[in-house]
């Protein structure tokens, strides 16, 4: 860090989903400028905080690696996925080619495909996919699915939610009608409980955390259930160290606790839910006595934990992929809900559901309609008179079937049913699970368009290379996880040709028949908020001036609703419904020849598949290599040591890392994270799905640990 610059521009971190305000400190460079330190702002979610990646994650920007020219695969080039860091010598399979040329070739390769035109049997609409980006603004994001759903003429549209909150998604939407957090991050301080059940916020959302420990030192209760011991841990007043993927074990007994020892709101439950008698007769059985077996918890702290939650002045939930990432990931979510349900604890300060959002704007992605089954502001797809008003809008009919999600496009891919797909700023061939099989479906793709700023591992497999804008090269808005609309500005200029990703979107689909002229976000946001009624509130004028705005912002004169669900749910009847799940096993369990149990995960100082932060200095100065944590008690068992690199093998592949001795991870687990190329923990993650959410089971799978 060098101090002050010589101008300031007022920007966010494009980080994770707390959305921290910060300015970026900008100087003359050669050949340009560059930014050469950050300052946090006095924003909603941070009040001036930053955690270690909003300081020092930025210098990736000025990275030599930078794609600064459009890029086409030479003729027979062969599609080879890239096993380890992608080498240097990758572009030999690609030669530089015009901006003109390189939209030609993808625009008119997937407009081939949609009309059949090279004659192929696989044609139409269905025949191509698109992946869009939570790390794209909201603009990007509404343009993307609107390219697809119009340009492309199906629903195949997704993005990282898939891999992230879809479960909780599909839980929320199924129970309470909104996908969204009912309660901002700051309201832990209104709180007279915190519950925070898989997640590592420390880790994952530092500055959240904080609010999480200020409360906690308050005088709140905070209760950290996990299956590893975090570093919140520390400052807990009950720790639930449970199995792996026996969370519904676990909550079955709580709502079995609350039940039997009347601490039922029974008049939240009778004025505003439904299903209440189906919630009762499913957890009947699930004593804490019957699931302290399966989850691992005595059967006296679940009780207390249930009665100190249900009799809370004010209960709060916090929850991260420890939930969602699992094939009962849905069941995970319904019965955080129905805790809250069951006590009432949700419509009041202090209380209610927070799914804590990955990205910096998976939220506003989302809400932008990224995603397969809903268009913007989550109106499902089939919903006739919903896609009438967007048909109208939009000017031409929709398809009223639900796309596929990510994973599936993966399969379709391979089953030669998906023949083009067009991503932008994502990265599957890293963070899709049983990666052979993903990136030899990546392979398989006769076009396949990557908008980047970096050759990722998705990128090297392409057939045309869009060099794209890097977050601070861009204007846009973001809406971080306390649902709170912020304004993102240009500080520097995109490297080389490299281009705008609104500007590419446009040419992509004039390339596809679309007259779209959007010149500038303000343009695109000013038409979502005509159809979104969430954001109708927020003019562009308005971010510029305030900076954030909480949604739902239902007129420019409303300051935005940091709590919801005060009188109502936004269902049809206006109830919330309790959706009962009971404990089932997960799709691979540790057996005689895979005895360990694999959880993948994030660390501190990197961000997902490594593609930013693995490339800012600072932050792959701290955590350079890729490690593996047991606890010292494997370790012994195992004949392994600390700093030794081992092998970590699953029945879908095999990496070696270094191990780590880490007496928070459980006795028979190993917890990976999955940033790092040249150990790609998604080499052994199972592919099976959560039948409703569609997430991979990423925290769960059995592998065998060797030495080398
Ligand atoms: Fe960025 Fe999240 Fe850290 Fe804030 S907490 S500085 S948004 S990574």
């Amino acid at each position: 860090v060098t101090g002050p610059g010589e101008r300031q521009v007022d920007s966010l971190c494009p980080f994770c989903g707390v959305g921290c305000q910060l300015s970026f400190q900008i100087e003359k460079a050669p050949g340009g400028e560059r930014i050469v330190s950050v300052d946090g702002r006095d924003g909603p979610a941070n009040h001036g905080r930053l955690c270690v990646k909003g300081r020092f994650g930025f210098d990736y920007v000025a990275s030599p690696e930078r794609l600064t020219v459009p890029l086409v695969r030479k003729p027979g080039a062969p599609k080879r996925p890239v096993f380890g860091r992608v080498p240097a010598n990758w572009r030999e399979q690609f030669r530089e080619a015009s901006w003109d040329e390189a939209l030609e070739i993808a625009g008119g390769g997937l407009a081939a495909i949609r009309d059949g035109t090279d004659g192929h049997p696989v044609h139409g609409p269905r025949a191509l996919a698109g992946f869009g980006s939570a790390k794209g603004s909201n603009e990007e994001a509404y343009l993307f699915q609107k390219l697809v759903r119009t340009g492309f003429g199906s629903n195949n549209v997704d993005h990282c939610t898939r891999l992230c909150h879809a479960s909780s998604v599909a839980a929320l939407l199924e129970g309470i009608g909104s996908g969204a957090v009912s309660n901002q991050v700051a309201d832990v301080m209104q709180a007279g409980l915190i519950f925070v059940i898989g997640a590592n916020p420390t880790v994952n959302h530092p500055v959240a955390a904080t609010w999480i420990k200020n409360a906690a030192r308050r005088g709140a209760k905070l209760v950290v259930a996990d299956p590893r011991r975090t570093e919140l841990a520390r400052h807990a007043t009950r720790v639930l160290q449970f199995r792996p993927d026996t969370d519904v074990a676990l909550l079955d007994a709580m709502l079995h606790t609350i039940i039997a020892e009347g601490l039922v709101d029974e008049a939240f439950v009778r004025e505003r839910t439904r299903d209440f008698d189906a919630l009762r007769k499913a957890v009947a059985h699930c004593s804490p006595e019957a699931m302290a077996p399966v989850c691992g918890i005595p059967a006296e702290l679940i009780r207390e934990v249930a009665r100190d939650y249900a009799r809370s002045r004010a209960s709060m939930i916090l929850w991260g992929m420890g939930i969602s990432q699992h094939v009962h990931g849905t069941d995970n979510a319904r019965c955080l809900i129905a805790l809250a349900l069951v006590t009432g604890q949700i419509g009041r300060p202090g209380t209610g559901l927070h799914p804590l959002r990955g990205q910096n704007n998976v939220q506003g992605a989302s809400d932008a309609g990224l995603i397969p089954m809903m268009l913007p502001d989550y109106h499902r797809v089939g919903d006739a008179q919903a896609a009438a008003a967007f048909e109208r809008a939009w000017g031409m009919a929709l398809d009223r079937e639900p796309g596929l999600t990510v994973v599936e496009i993966m399969n379709a891919a391979l089953a030669g049913e998906i023949r083009g797909l067009y991503v932008m700023g994502e990265n599957p061939a890293m963070s899709d699970p049983d990666l052979h099989h993903a990136r030899a479906a990546l392979a398989s793709l006769e076009m396949l368009v990557v908008q980047d700023i970096f050759p990722t591992e998705t990128a090297v497999l392409a057939d045309v290379i869009l060099p794209a804008s890097a977050f601070p090269e861009k204007t846009g808005s973001f809406t971080n996880t306390d649902r709170i609309v912020q304004l993102a500005r240009q500080a520097l200029q995109p490297p080389g040709q490299a281009r705008q990703d609104l500007a590419i979107l446009v040419d992509i689909a004039r390339r596809l028949g679309l007259d779209w002229t959007y010149a500038h976000p303000r343009e695109v946001f000013e038409e979502m908020r005509g159809l979104m009624p969430s954001i109708h509130g927020i003019s562009w004028e308005r971010l510029e001036r305030e900076g954030a705005v909480t949604y739902p912002c239902p007129d420019e004169t409303s300051s935005g609703e940091p709590v919801v669900f005060r009188e109502r749910f936004p269902t049809a009847d206006g109830r919330g419904r309790f959706v009962p799940a009971l404990p089932s096993p997960g799709a691979e369990l540790p057996d005689a020849d895979w005895p360990m149990t694999l959880i993948t995960g994030r660390q501190l100082e990197h961000w997902h598949t490594g593609a930013m932060t693995r490339r800012a200095t600072v932050l792959d100065a701290i955590e350079p290599h890729p490690t593996v944590s047991l606890n010292p008690r494997d370790l012994a068992v195992l004949g392994l040591a600390a700093g030794e690199r081992i092998r970590v093998a699953s029945r879908r592949g095999e990496i070696a890392l270094v191990a780590r001795a880490d007496d928070g991870v459980p006795v028979g687990s190993v917890f990976i994270p999955f940033a790092y190329a040249e150990a790609a923990a998604n080499l052994l993650t199972h592919p099976a799905l959560d039948p409703f959410g569609k997430i991979p089971g990423f925290k769960h799978c059995a592998v065998r640990v060797t030495a080398i």
